[in-house]
C-alpha cells in the first residue's frame, strides 16, 4: 500500500472518521471491509489539499487493511485534459501510494448511469424536463420560499422514457432539456429541489469520443462509482455535506450497495491559494512558469521546489482531520522538512552574493586542500576536501564598512573564522572610485589557525563561509518568498481579487553566485544545505551542464547560531 514508515503518524492519533469507521466494523457493516477512493476530477494538477484527501484515503485503507481506489471523476468533457490524468498519476506515484490495479474511471461507468436513470424513470423518479436554467433557477424557489413543479413534472413514464433515449440519440439541442430527479420542491435542503442528473453537452469527451452526448452530472455520477466500486467510507470536504441527502437519496432508491459519505474540513494554507481554477488562472496569465512553477502549492511545484513526498505526508499526518475549517502556517509543512534534511542532506559552501577577498599575505600559487564535514549530523556521512588559495569569494553581507552593535562578521579590523579553514583580519576595503560600492577586501590569514581553531584560546565572534575563487563555479540560484502577500490572499478590498494580493517579489534570481567545485557534478533530485543558505536542490528543468540552476527549498532559520555555539 506504500508510505507504510509514517502509517504511524496516523495510526496513533484517532479521529471522527476512524470512529465512524469502528462502529461500522463493529456492528458488522460491509462484512468488515473497508474501501476507500480518492476521486480527483482531471480539470488542474493536484495541489497540497488533494495531498491531505490522497493521503487520508490510502492511510485509511492501509490502517484498516482495506483498500483504495485512484477514480477520475471526468464526467465533464469540456473542462478535462489528458495532461491531467497523467500529472495526477505521478503525482499519486509520487506521494508514495499506489493504487495498484484499482485505477478507474467515471467514464467507464456512462453505460451503468444510463441504465440507473432508465430505472429511476421507470420507478417514477425522475423525469426530463424543457424548462431552461433560468426558468429552473426561478421555479427552485429560496432558502425562505419553497420552490414550484415544473409543468414537465408529471410526464409519463413512456415519454421521459422517450425523451431521454432521444437526448442521448442528439436530437436536441445543448442546455434544451434535462433529466431531473423528482424529489422535493418544498425541501429545505435547495439541492433536493428535484436536482438535474444528466444534461445535454455535444462535447466529445477525452475518453468516450463522440459516444455520448448527454453527461451525468457529479451528485448523479458519484455517488454512483462509489457504488459500482463497493466503497463502504466516501471521504468528502465539508462542501459536499448538503450533498449527502441526495447521494443517500440515489442509492436508496436505486437499492444499491450504499456506501457512507464522510465529510471533513479542507486544509487551506497561509499565502496561497488552492482552488485548481485559482491557479489555472496563475498558469494561464502567466504569474507564474506553469503548474509545475516552485512557488506553486501543487503537488509538482512542490517536488520541482525539492520538498520531499514524505514531508508532505508526515504534514498531512501531523495536521489531522477535523470537522472546522482552519488556516494551517507554512511553517508547519517546513518544519518538518527541515528536520528531515538535516539529517539527510550533505553540506556545502555557495556564496549568493559574492564579494571578493584577497589574502595577502597568502602565497600566489598555493592552493591547500582542507577538510569539511559532509553532515555534522550524520558522521557516516564523512568529509570532502575544499581547496582554499589566495583569493576567495564571500557574502557581500558577511562585510560591513560601519558595523552596527549586533554585527559580529568582517568589518574593517576585524577577524573572523573563515569555516574550516583559517581567521582572516580586514585591512583594507577597496571601493569602485564612482559608485563608492565595495568591490574587494585585502585581508590577511593567521597561519596557525588552520581547520578553523584558535592556537591560543582567541575567540572570534564571527564564522562564515567562502569558496575559492579559482576552484569555484558560477550558478544561479533562486531564492522564493510567498506568492501572495497577505496570510490570506482572498481578504481584498471591494472591487479587487486574490490577484490584487500577488506579491511582485515572490521570484529572486541571482545568476552569479559561487558555488564551491564539487557541486560541478550535483545530481537533480539530491538536496544539499548550502551553509547559512538554506536547503537547494538542483532545478529539474531549467538546469543545464553549462548552468547549473539551484532552487532554495527551504531556509535554515536559526541553526547558524547552534553551528557557530558548537564550532566558537
Ligand atoms: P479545487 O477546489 O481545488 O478545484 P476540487 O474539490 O474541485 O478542488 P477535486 O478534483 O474534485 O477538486 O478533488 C478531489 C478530492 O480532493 C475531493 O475529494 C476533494 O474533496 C479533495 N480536496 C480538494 N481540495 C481539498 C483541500 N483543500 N483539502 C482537502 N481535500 C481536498
Ligand atoms: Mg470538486
Amino acid at each position: 500500500m506504500g508510505a507504510l514508515t509514517d502509517k504511524k503518524t496516523m495510526e496513533n492519533k484517532t479521529n471522527f472518521i476512524k470512529e465512524i469507521i469502528d462502529r461500522d466494523l463493529k456492528e458488522g457493516k460491509n462484512g468488515g471491509r473497508v474501501h476507500t477512493r480518492f476521486p480527483p476530477e482531471p480539470n488542474g494538477y493536484l495541489h497540497i489539499g488533494h495531498a491531505k484527501s490522497i493521503c487520508l484515503n490510502f492511510a485509511l485503507a492501509a490502517e484498516y487493511n482495506g483498500l483504495c481506489n485512484l477514480r477520475f471523476d471526468d464526467t465533464n468533457p469540456t473542462k478535462e485534459e489528458a495532461e491531467y490524468v497523467e500529472s495526477i498519476k505521478e503525482d499519486v506515484k509520487w506521494l508514495g501510494f499506489d493504487c495498484e490495479e484499482r485505477l478507474f474511471y467515471a467514464s467507464d461507468y456512462f453505460d451503468k448511469l444510463y441504465e440507473y436513470a432508465l430505472e429511476l424513470i421507470k420507478k417514477e423518479k425522475a423525469y426530463v424536463c424543457d424548462l431552461s436554467a433560468d426558468e429552473i433557477r426561478e421555479y427552485r424557489g429560496t432558502l425562505t420560499a419553497p420552490g414550484k413543479e415544473s409543468p414537465y413534472r408529471n410526464r409519463t413514464i413512456e415519454e421521459n422514457l422517450d425523451l431521454l433515449k432521444r437526448m442521448k440519440a442528439g436530437e436536441f439541442e445543448d442546455a434544451s432539456r434535462v433529466l431531473r430527479a423528482k424529489i422535493d420542491m418544498a425541501s429545505p435542503n435547495l439541492l433536493m429541489r428535484d436536482p438535474a442528473l444528466y444534461r445535454i453537452r455535444k462535447e466529445p469527451h477525452q475518453r468516450t469520443k463522440d459516444k455520448w452526448c448527454i453527461y451525468p452530472m457529479y451528485d448523479f455520477a458519484h455517488c454512483l462509482s462509489d457504488s459500482i466500486e463497493g466503497i463502504t467510507h466516501s471521504v468528502c470536504t465539508l462542501e459536499f455535506e448538503n450533498n449527502r441527502p441526495l447521494y443517500d437519496w440515489i442509492l436508496d432508491e436505486l437499492k444499491v450497495h450504499h456506501p457512507r459519505q464522510i465529510e471533513f474540513a479542507r486544509l487551506n494554507l497561509v499565502h496561497t491559494v488552492l482552488s485548481k481554477r485559482k491557479l489555472l488562472e496563475l498558469v494561464n496569465e502567466k504569474y507564474v512558469a506553469g503548474w509545475d512553477d516552485p512557488r506553486m502549492p501543487t503537488l509538482s511545484g512542490l517536488r520541482r521546489r525539492g520538498f520531499t513526498p514524505a514531508s508532505i505526508r508526515n504534514f498531512c499526518g501531523r495536521i489531522g482531520v477535523s470537522k472546522v475549517n482552519s488556516i494551517i502556517d507554512f511553517g508547519v509543512l517546513e518544519n518538518g522538512l527541515r528536520e528531515e534534511l538535516n539529517k539527510k542532506a550533505e553540506r556545502r559552501m555557495v556564496v549568493l552574493r559574492p564579494l571578493k577577498v584577497t589574502i595577502t599575505n597568502y602565497p600566489e600559487n598555493k592552493t591547500e586542500e582542507l577538510t569539511a564535514v559532509n553532515n555534522p549530523e550524520d558522521s557516516s556521512k564523512g568529509t570532502r576536501k575544499v581547496p582554499f588559495s589566495r583569493e576567495i569569494y564571500i557574502e557581500k553581507e558577511d562585510f560591513q564598512e560601519t558595523p552596527h552593535k549586533k554585527f559580529f562578521r568582517l568589518a574593517p579590523g576585524r577577524e573572523v573564522r573563515l569555516r574550516y579553514a583559517y581567521f582572516i583580519t580586514c585591512q583594507e576595503v577597496i571601493k569602485d572610485k564612482k559608485t563608492g560600492e565595495v568591490t574587494e577586501l585585502r585581508c590577511t590569514y593567521d597561519p596557525a589557525t588552520k581547520g578553523g581553531d584558535s592556537p591560543d584560546g582567541r575567540k572570534v565572534k564571527g564564522t562564515i563561509h567562502w569558496v575559492s575563487a579559482e576552484h569555484s563555479e558560477k550558478v544561479s540560484v533562486r531564492l522564493y518568498d510567498p506568492l501572495f502577500t497577505k496570510r490570506n490572499p482572498e481578504e481584498t478590498k471591494e472591487g479587487q481579487t486574490y490577484k490584487s494580493n500577488i506579491n511582485p517579489d515572490s521570484l529572486e534570481e541571482i545568476k552569479s553566485s559561487r558555488a564551491e567545485q564539487s557541486l560541478k557534478t550535483a545530481e537533480k533530485g539530491v538536496r544539499y544545505q548550502f551553509e547559512r543558505q538554506g536547503y537547494f536542490v538542483v532545478d529539474p528543468k531549467d538546469s543545464s551542464s553549462e548552468q547549473k540552476v539551484f532552487n532554495r527549498i527551504v531556509s535554515l532559520r536559526d541553526t547558524w547560531k547552534k553551528i557557530e555555539a558548537k564550532t566558537a
